[in-house]
């Protein structure tokens, strides 16, 4: 039980998501004075030293998380993973350098865009006359030697597939967008050269971007500075401890309360088998008897955004209806997939997927 009257849905959005209950209520008990502080976090200067020991501090439960080595910054952003898709290739893709994309969803594909207004792009792969439905293969890959990075979509997150090991590439920098994923397993900074993702689906609300980026490659961004604005110059960032400007206040102060909750979990070995047990349910339930159809190939499927269809557009109409009725929202898939999505990113609790399980069984029974 939540500490407002208004009783709470399942929120299976695609994100902003669902944060953890504790989370929550730790900013309603503070909302108005923080202890020791006496004022909001909503209203606090990002200049004050509580708000530079809230940021410090996030990111050292970040740091202590994920394994973050001490040759890797965290900054934290704004303009969402979206404005990642231009900042990555305006800070490390120098002219007459090749950068490689790997082409394996929807956001992929918008990254790509994006890469293309900047510099020289090479689709080193591509799952896209498959409909997305399953990631490309190693073997299928055609990298180019000495490219400036080669670009990843970690989850996709509109088709629901998942890499499960990262490709092969050599000494190139892997560049990995982890928006949909991050922080859901563990994951090995160590073998990417920069990793970003909104925080709004795992890590915390709308309006943070965070980027973990390796020290070596902030030389690039150096080297470009006269022609990037400063404000999307990632060494610029890294030389202020991301109080170059004003940064999200409130959203940085809730993912480090999100950190903390993840360490209470477990750590990130913890959430994982969390989120494996989850999933499993929902594929279990999919392909019971057929009725429900997975539309990401099995060895593919996604552990955060389960997405499946019904034997006909009606009857997913019917679906979507009658689960909101239920108290489960946001279950309409993306209009480039149709069908249904079930997000399930870390703060959705598994009494929520029970409860669908238990929905589509019945369902089924009544309308199969
Ligand atoms: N990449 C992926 C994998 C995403 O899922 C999303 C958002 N759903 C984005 C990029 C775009 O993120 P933002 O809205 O933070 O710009």
């Amino acid at each position: 039980m939540n500490s407002t009257s208004t009783p709470r849905v399942f929120n299976f959005s695609a994100g902003p998501a669902a944060l953890p209950l504790p989370v929550l209520e730790q900013v309603q008990r503070d909302l108005v004075a923080l202890p020791n502080v006496g004022m909001s976090i909503l209203e606090i200067s990002h200049r004050s030293s509580a708000f530079e020991s809230i940021l410090a501090q996030a990111e050292a439960d970040m740091r202590a998380l994920a394994g973050i080595p001490s040759n890797y910054r965290v900054l934290f952003l704004q303009g969402g993973a979206s404005l990642q898709f231009s900042m990555v290739p305006m800070n490390l893709l120098s002219p007459g350098a090749t950068a490689d994309y790997l082409d394996s969803g929807s956001w992929a594909a918008k990254a790509i865009d994006e890469a293309r207004k900047v510099g020289s792009v090479n689709v080193a792969g591509s799952t896209k006359s498959d409909k997305y439905v399953r990631i490309p293969a190693q073997a299928d890959l055609t990298l180019t030697a000495g490219a400036a990075y080669v670009h990843m979509t970690a989850n996709n997150t509109i088709e629901g597939t998942e890499w499960k090991d990262l490709p092969q590439v050599g000494d190139v920098p892997l560049v990995s967008d982890t928006s949909s994923d991050m922080f859901s397993r563990p994951l090995d900074v160590g073998r990417h050269a920069l990793i970003y993702a909104g925080a709004q689906k795992n890590m915390g609300p709308a309006g943070l971007t965070v980027v973990i980026v390796r020290d070596d490659l902030l030389e690039r961004s150096r080297a470009r500075a006269s022609v990037l604005p400063t404000m999307l110059n990632y060494a610029v960032h890294a030389d202020n401890q991301s109080l170059y400007n004003t940064p999200p206040v409130v959203a940085v102060y809730v993912l480090g309360l999100v950190m903390k909750w993840l360490t209470t979990q477990g750590g990130l070995a913890g959430i994982e088998k969390a989120n494996r047990r989850k999933a499993a349910k929902l594929y279990a339930e999919i392909d019971r008897t057929g009725f429900y159809r997975g539309t990401a190939l099995a060895d593919s499927r996604s552990m955060m955004n389960v997405t499946f269809r019904l034997p006909s557009e009606e009857l997913e109409a019917k679906f979507v209806k009658e689960s909101a009725a239920a108290g489960f929202d946001g279950l309409k898939g993306h209009r480039a997939v149709g069908g249904m999505r079930a997000s399930i990113y870390n703060a959705f609790p598994e009494a929520g997927v029970d409860a669908l399980v238990s929905f589509m069984s019945e369902f089924e029974r009544r309308a199969g």
